[in-house]
């Protein structure tokens, strides 16, 4: 199927611009479910020190375990909002990389 917008004012995409845009959309989704493991990762090690320390209820760890789910939130909301085919918009299946064509428009997405 050619690849078409929603809007008639806007040109069409080309094969190679759907790819990049569905990568670098992917990327910017795979960077904050990173950052949110690196910062659980922080808490689990900040907790551990605290424990073995005596301490049960460690502030620091709480802080990072916090931000952790403040990042895990933003990822969850960002992959709903961007990760769509840019032809049709239909949300793309984040854990599902393997995905080659959008279920909408059978477009090539990678
Ligand atoms: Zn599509």
């Amino acid at each position: 199927m050619q690849p078409q917008t929603n809007h008639s004012t806007a040109r069409s995409l080309s094969q190679d611009e759907i790819i990049q845009s569905v990568d670098f959309r992917f990327r910017i989704c795979q960077f904050l479910f990173r950052a949110a493991v690196v910062w659980v990762v922080i808490g689990i090690v900040l907790f551990a020190i605290a424990f073995s320390a005596g301490i049960l209820l460690s502030g620091l760890s709480f802080m990072a375990m916090t931000i952790s789910l403040g990042l895990f939130t933003a990822a969850f909301a960002v992959t709903l909002a961007i990760y769509r085919c840019p032809v049709c918009d239909t949300r793309l299946s984040f854990f599902h990389s393997e995905q080659i064509d959008c279920a909408g428009c059978n477009v090539k997405i990678k």
